[in-house]
């Protein structure tokens, strides 16, 4: 069993780490979606690869919690519920919605995305199954998990509304790529990120842990960059985009 004082070392760097990707991120676009390339090594199917991808997110944290000694309350099974919605969709249901017929992704991107989520999903999962102190009732009134909570639920509305509306765009077999308009698309161009972002802050908030706030950093610092890069390719490639939209934050960046 992992002291807590080795743990906190394990999730400090976890952080600085993401700290050193974002300027990273900012410079090298990962090759998936509208920027998937041959140069990145043998290709596995775009749906395949997001199962395989994503799948040790739900399976890893799910047993460290449910292995793990510190006592369940019923705020320990809203972290658990929401976790497991989360990653229900992303990786049975959203892989089998997207319209991404032939498309492939690197294996290399296929690999990284792994050990990305085993780390994440290990340092949750074990956080809450083994090394915290048990959300007691009381925790269920105090304004961060009520915050935190709400924050969640408010980032995966926006975030599954607009993922639905890109999968929408390509609705009677259409290719390619075309302006979203819906929703908060009228702000930014990549809300699906804003609202991801939203999720896992308000995660972080309702834990109040470190695991949880290492997660909502690694997701900023993930897409962040990749919003930037959505909205400069889409002003240089789709004729009459909106000028006044901004990439992730509404009126601001
Ligand atoms: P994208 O917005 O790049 O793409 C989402 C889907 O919509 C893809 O199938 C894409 O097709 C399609 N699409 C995107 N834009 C258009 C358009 N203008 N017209 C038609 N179709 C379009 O998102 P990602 O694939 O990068 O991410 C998917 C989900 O995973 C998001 O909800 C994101 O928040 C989440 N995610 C979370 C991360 C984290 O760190 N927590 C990291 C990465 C993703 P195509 O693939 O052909 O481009």
């Amino acid at each position: 069993m992992l002291t807590l004082k080795f743990f906190n070392i394990i999730v400090g760097s976890w952080i600085i780490l993401a700290l050193i990707m974002f300027p990273v991120l900012l410079r090298v676009i990962a090759p998936y979606g509208r920027y998937a390339s041959t140069n990145w090594g043998p290709l596995i199917s775009n749906r395949l690869g997001w199962i395989f991808m994503e799948l040790p997110s739900l399976l890893i944290f799910v047993i460290l919690f449910l292995t793990g000694n510190v006592s369940k309350e019923i705020s320990s099974w809203v972290f658990m519920g929401v976790w497991v919605v989360h990653y229900t969709n992303r990786i049975f249901i959203f892989p089998l919605r997207i319209r991404t017929t032939k498309k492939k992704m690197p294996l290399l991107i296929m690999g990284l995305g792994i050990i990305f989520n085993l780390i994440n999903a290990f340092l949750n999962g074990y956080w809450l199954g083994y090394l915290s102190s048990p959300y007691l009732n009381v925790w269920l009134t105090d304004p961060r998990f009520i915050i935190g909570f709400t924050a969640f639920i408010a980032g995966f509305i926006i975030n599954q509304a607009s993922d639905n509306h890109l999968i929408n765009l390509r609705s009677g077999m259409k290719t390619g790529y075309f302006i979203p308009q819906a929703g908060m698309f009228k702000y930014v161009s990549c809300p699906n990120f804003l609202g991801e972002i939203i999720e896992w802050t308000g995660f972080a908030v309702m834990t109040w842990s470190m695991p949880g706030l290492s997660f909502a950093i690694w997701t900023a610092a993930n897409l962040i960059p990749r919003a930037l890069h959505h909205h400069k390719w889409y002003g240089s490639n789709l004729k009459d985009y909106p000028e006044g939209r901004k990439a992730i934050i509404p009126g601001i960046l």
